[in-house]
């Protein structure tokens, strides 16, 4: 066999769609073709977010396009691409919106059918759709319009007479919807009205649609390019021309929630970020999960494993998070031992996510504390008779002392070995210096003291007064504001109760008070 067949055999191009912006709006199929790949090629338009889906270990390349200025020219990105497979590697091409919709895809794949290569094109979200639903424009209605056209704002230079058939355009009430037409827009509304369109039609240009930074600017046929100069509206946007574009004073939904446009920093641990995380994008804020904290091991494990090995001594174990359960029992199984060893043992925990952490291990706990903190345990405890005996309690190094002292005041002998650390990890993930550096963060959130202690250790205190400087600090309540004032921090955001649903309300009032 020779090289050139054996490496055939296994190149493949994917030509995968990424959608319009949102990481979200990607298929199920692109995304797995993304996991897949050897080496991704990736646009200017398409969400960087979705490399994060790529194999640690695979090879990146931004094939670059930014308005116009092209980096490469498209016959290199053919080559590029027929280059990379013909290696043997699988390669995912990752284009903004649809690959087949003005994404110069049909030239890709001619350049890979010249060369042998097999393919699979991945569909896409086009910006046309995505970015008019995230601007609550329906592209047909049925009592409004019956069609839709999609058109390239901007033709190949160099032409002489237009390929665009605008009198088919402006006949009818269609909707059309203009890709790349951003700088001809003067052009698009003249021709389109000397071709018949009335004058009030209304247009709308949405800018970055369904990402974040969407901006929609809406007007009409007479005045919208007007509009476009005086405001500065640039590319990259779709221009929607059609009845259609009024339904979006009721239609909107994205772009009007209340922390749209808000970027917001959650320095959670990274398992703990998600639930906030969730509520914060619900309402339209950009996310950045930054973990501070990191969970380790102990500096030690003696104390742990000298539990373990009298575990049949106890009466009671006790767990209050989903990390002290994991040490726990990957310690338990290092000892060779597994569940079977606690079966003369009863079981506490702190609340029903505790509980579900002990559901693989095949345990049901006895108690479950109705009252999701430390308190609440010695609450559920009180009726139980804990004099003289032997409880366990596998905790944080930065647990409170109210369970030993409580479970203490019952009579009963507690053991409270260290099951885990809350340490600070090296770094920031990537690129999130950079978006504090360009004041692309608006809020950092600090749920606990050490959130904040961490930041400014993994920082230095002064890179993370200067880096926060004008940037809103939400905490949860008065110890972790308390903890950011004596790093030098202003706290602006503060909630009665110290929850996250209390915390994330007090941020909407905030960013929702006029300026
Ligand atoms: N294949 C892409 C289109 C590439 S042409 C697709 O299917 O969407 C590039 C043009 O797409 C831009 O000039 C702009 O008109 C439009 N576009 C791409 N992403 C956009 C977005 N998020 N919001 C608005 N327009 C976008």
């Amino acid at each position: 066999m020779t090289m050139s067949t054996a490496s055939r055999t296994n190149c493949l191009v994917y030509l995968i769609g990424a959608g319009p912006g949102d990481p979200g709006l990607i298929t199920v199929r692109g995304r797995e073709c993304i996991a897949r790949a050897d080496v991704v090629i990736y646009d200017y338009l398409a969400n960087d977010e979705l490399l994060s889906f790529a194999r640690p270990d695979a090879e990146l390349i931004y094939a670059g396009k930014v308005g116009g200025q092209h980096n490469r020219a498209q016959w290199q990105i053919n080559e590029l691409l027929v280059r990379k497979a013909l290696e043997g590697r699988i390669v995912a091409r990752l284009k903004g919106g649809d690959p087949f919709v003005f994404g110069r895809g049909g030239e890709e794949c001619e350049a890979l059918v010249t060369a042998g290569v097999p393919f699979e094109v991945v569909p896409g979200v086009t910006a046309g759709i995505g970015a008019a639903a995230y601007a609550g424009i329906p592209l047909t209605h049925r009592n409004v319009t019956t069609s839709v056209a999609f058109v390239t704002g901007h033709e190949s230079p160099g032409k002489k007479s237009s390929d665009i058939d605008w009198e088919g355009l402006s006949l009818g009430s269609g909707t059309v919807v203009f890709y790349m037409g951003v700088k001809s827009l003067p052009h698009i509304t003249e021709n389109l009205m000397a071709h018949g369109r009335r004058a009030d039609t209304p247009v709308a240009l949405v800018r970055w649609g369904t990402r974040p930074e969407q901006e929609v600017l809406v007007g009409t046929l007479a005045d919208i390019a007007d509009k476009v100069r005086r405001t500065g509206f640039k590319a990259p946007a779709i221009t929607v021309v059609g009845e259609v574009v009024r339904l979006r004073k009721t239609l909107r939904w994205f772009d009007n929630r209340p922390l749209f446009g808000r970027s917001i920093m959650v320095t959670r641990a990274a398992d703990q970020a998600g639930e906030f995380s969730v509520m914060l994008r619900s309402l339209g804020a950009r996310v950045l999960e930054c973990p501070t904290i990191a969970i380790a091991p102990p500096e030690s494990w003696d104390d742990l494993d000298s539990a373990i090995s009298r575990i049949d001594t106890f009466d009671w174990a006790i767990f209050t998070s989903f990390n002290a359960v994991r040490f726990f029992f990957q310690r338990l199984d290092a000892a060779g031992r597994d569940s079977r060893a606690l079966g003369a043992c009863r079981i506490c925990v702190v609340g029903p996510k505790t509980a579900e952490a002990l559901a693989p291990y095949g345990i049901r706990p006895d108690l479950v504390a109705a009252d999701y903190k430390g308190e609440g345990v010695i609450e559920a405890l009180r009726d139980v008779p804990l004099a003289g005996k032997r409880v366990l309690f596998p905790k944080g190094d930065r647990a409170r002392d109210v369970i030993p002292t409580g479970l203490a005041a019952f009579g009963a002998h507690v053991e409270a070995p260290v099951a885990y650390r809350n340490a600070a990890p090296d770094a920031l993930p990537a690129g999130t210096i950079e978006e504090l550096e360009d004041r692309r963060i608006h809020c950092v959130t600090f749920t606990s003291s050490s959130t904040v202690q961490n930041l400014a250790a993994i920082l230095g205190e002064n890179r993370m007064l200067h880096l926060l400087e004008g940037v809103i600090i939400a905490s949860i309540g008065p110890i972790t504001s308390r903890s950011c004032r004596e790093l030098g921090l202003q706290v602006h955001i503060e909630p009665q109760e110290y929850t996250l649903a209390a915390l994330t309300a007090e941020m909407v009032r905030h960013f929702s008070a006029p300026a």
